[in-house]
């Protein structure tokens, strides 16, 4: 296994199966930039090869298949399929919900457990002015049939100051009300928000946001895994929401992330533009491809940052 001098491993894995999305949120592409893949994706064979490869490599046991969007793209089926023939320890899914409909059947005859649901208000006009695509209707709907199915969820929702602030609350009682876990994401400076003044006028830090939620609720904050990104908050009686503070309290000291992308490429941190081909190796017989893998994970490995920057990558090539 390799170990960096801070303890940091590789264990979980993100799956960008295809950068191609059907919503072009605000904060995460610029305007023009809706549905596109990357030029040359791997098949779903081909992820799957690398999959098994870094999990021989590394120790990998928990993936979560992400995007882009994970759900447009005809490899998700396979994909799930041979990923949950694998033994890892645990496999999530994160998605912006829009086609979990079309796709009920093939999630409960996979037996997946749990899943994250990106979603940022509940109101149907910031639904369309910050997703710039898709129908908050569907969404709702999708999440209705995973609860029927028995998943656990997680809905994801990134507070904006100047658009879904004043959707904290609502939100927070919808996910309660559900047995869902709210996870609110500090904006981060990825891609166009890199340098750009809107960063500034709408990020909401982790203490704007427990003062907003103070208002209604009371709540205390629960432990969580070492290695979690998210600070975590138990209402009595109620349930838990989390936090995702890139900002306010960094986690990139226990960060165990590795990224594959859709194009082959490997990240080791989500704060550092390097990136790693392993496009080449997954044709080799392993015996050829396993020491050449374990070369490029020590580098990327060594890529791991102190503390988020940020970075000018845009979230849909590496997974969010
Ligand atoms: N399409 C899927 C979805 O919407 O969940 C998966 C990919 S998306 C890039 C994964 C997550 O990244 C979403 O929850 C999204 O809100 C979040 N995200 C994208 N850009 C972000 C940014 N600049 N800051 C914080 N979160 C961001």
């Amino acid at each position: 296994m390799i170990v960096d001098r801070l303890g940091r491993r590789f264990s979980n894995l993100r799956v960008s199966l295809t950068a191609a999305c059907n919503y072009a949120c605000t904060y995460c592409v610029p305007d023009g930039k809706r549905l596109l893949k990357a030029k040359h994706e791997l098949s779903a064979a081909n992820m799957l090869k690398g999959v098994q490869l870094l999990q021989q490599a590394t120790g990998v046991d928990k993936l979560r298949i992400t995007g882009g969007e994970p759900l447009v793209t005809p490899k998700f089926d396979q994909f799930l399929h041979g990923v949950m023939a694998m033994n890892l320890s645990d496999v999530s899914l994160t998605t912006n919900g829009q086609l979990l409909l079309a796709k009920k059947d093939i999630i409960r005859e996979s037996g997946m457990k749990r899943m994250n649901i990106s979603l940022d208000t509940l109101n149907p006009l910031k639904f369309q002015q910050i997703a710039r695509g898709g129908d908050l209707d569907t969404v709702l709907k999708g999440i209705d049939a995973m609860l029927e199915l028995g998943l656990k969820l997680k809905i994801n929702m990134v507070p904006l100051r100047t658009s879904n602030l004043s959707e904290v609350v609502p939100m927070l009682k919808y996910c309660l009300e559900r047995g869902i876990e709210l996870r609110y994401i500090e904006l981060m400076r990825m891609g166009h928000l890199r340098n750009n003044n809107s960063y500034q006028s709408d990020f909401v830090s982790m203490e704007v946001l427990l003062d907003e939620i103070g208002q209604e609720f009371e709540f205390s904050r629960t432990e969580a895994p070492w290695d979690s990104t998210a600070a975590r908050f138990q209402i009595p009686g109620q349930g838990t929401f989390g936090i995702i503070a890139n900002e306010s309290e960094p986690f990139c000291r226990t960060c165990t992330r590795l990224r594959l992308s859709s194009s082959g490429h490997l990240y080791g941190c989500l704060s550092n533009a390097s990136r790693h081909y392993i496009g080449d190796i997954l044709d080799m017989p392993n015996h050829l491809a396993l020491p050449k893998l374990q070369g490029i994970l020590v580098t990327a490995l060594g890529d791991k940052n102190l503390s988020f920057q940020g970075e000018a990558t845009v979230m849909k090539f590496i997974g969010g």
